[in-house]
């Protein structure tokens, strides 16, 4: 974790978070956290696992404490360093939730019933939770607690980025100050990553999903049967890559060669599905060897986990209570008697 570093002469900082979800998967993995790993070394980062929002659709409360162990030791595995980085468990700094009630002042109902997300969410739930509407608001807290001024996000985060941007003008401009940076959108390149399904984005709860952690036998299982370009009905069957969902992951973990070769041997006919589907499962197993190695020494010292996110609290805890304090009092509330 970085320290020592001034809160207000700092230069830029980073904000992102992820769903605990357990499983941290190659969507995942590739669609954000690779990027993470790489910003580390760039800016100030705060990682956060975002367990106030996981609430907002139905959950199992008796397994979110081990989705939640377990994103961070994933998140850990695949590259995040402590000692560069933030990471925490958003539950651990309770400004979150009072920050996103003051900004709720300033958020527009109107905006939030646009959000293309919630009327997603809202649509498959027969009674629509008040948490669910204000979930943009909450996001919005997140970053602006920190006072982050860039933010990792992929395309469909884009919408939600905007509405933080006008909540913190919004709030600057009722309570009479430039408190809140505006965020800036940091966009990844990745591409979506789509499930093996070949349908919807990777996705834990759609069963689409191989695991950054999983074993090389079972990649395997997972990728035999994977969906590819429907006009590859027979081994003669010419294909095109383009249109092949483990085209896009040859590119991922594919050497550039191998990669033009899969390409020539999809639209000759020049191999079959399956011997396209090994060599992609041979790099992906290999690519992901250093995590799962990883993964095995935290998951043998998972005091080092819980280390790592009693830290990343206890620094965010510090920031947070500075921005609220000043939050507080732009917003005329009296201070708690004994309050500093
Ligand atoms: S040969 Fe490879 S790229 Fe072509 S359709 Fe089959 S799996 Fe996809």
């Amino acid at each position: 974790m970085p320290s020592g570093r001034s809160y207000l002469a700092r230069m830029n900082r980073v904000f992102s978070g992820i769903q605990p979800s357990g499983e941290l998967h190659i969507g995942n993995y590739l669609g954000a956290v690779r990027n993470w790993v790489a910003l580390q070394s760039q800016h100030e980062c705060i990682f956060c696992i975002v367990n106030l929002h996981a609430i907002t659709q139905p959950y199992d409360p008796r397994e979110l404490p081990a989705r939640t162990m377990e994103m961070a030791l994933g998140l850990l595995a695949a590259g995040l360093d402590p000692d560069k980085c933030t990471l925490f468990v958003q539950s651990h700094v309770p400004e979150h939730t009072e920050l996103a009630w003051a900004l709720s002042v300033v958020a527009p109902k109107g905006d939030l019933e646009r959000m293309t997300q919630f009327k997603e969410k809202s649509a498959r739930e027969e009674t629509v939770p008040a948490a669910l509407l204000n979930y943009p608001v909450l996001q919005a807290a997140d970053i602006l607690l920190y006072r982050a001024n860039l933010v990792p996000v992929g395309e469909d985060q884009l919408q939600h980025l905007e509405l933080s941007r006008e909540i913190a003008r919004r709030w600057n401009a009722r309570f009479g100050e430039d408190f809140f940076p505006e965020p800036q959108p940091l966009l990844t390149s990745a591409k979506r990553i789509v499930g093996l399904d070949g349908n919807a984005k990777m996705s834990k709860s759609l069963g689409n999903t191989i695991g950054v952690l999983d074993s090389p036998e079972v990649i395997w299982e997972k990728l035999r049967p994977a969906v590819t370009d429907p006009a590859r009905k027979t081994r003669k069957d010419p294909g095109n890559p383009d249109l092949c969902n483990l085209f896009s992951l040859h590119q991922f973990f594919s050497a550039p060669a191998e990669v033009t070769h899969v390409a020539e041997q999809c639209r000759t006919a020049g191999w079959g599905c399956l011997d396209c589907k090994r060599l992609l499962a041979d790099n992906m197993i290999a690519a992901l060897e250093p995590i799962r190695e990883r993964a095995a020494e935290l998951k043998a010292h998972p005091e080092r986990v819980r280390a790592v996110l009693e830290r990343g609290a206890a620094h965010c805890r510090d920031l947070a209570r500075e921005t609220m304090a000043r939050v507080r009092d732009l917003m005329g509330f009296v201070p708690a008697a004994g309050a500093h």
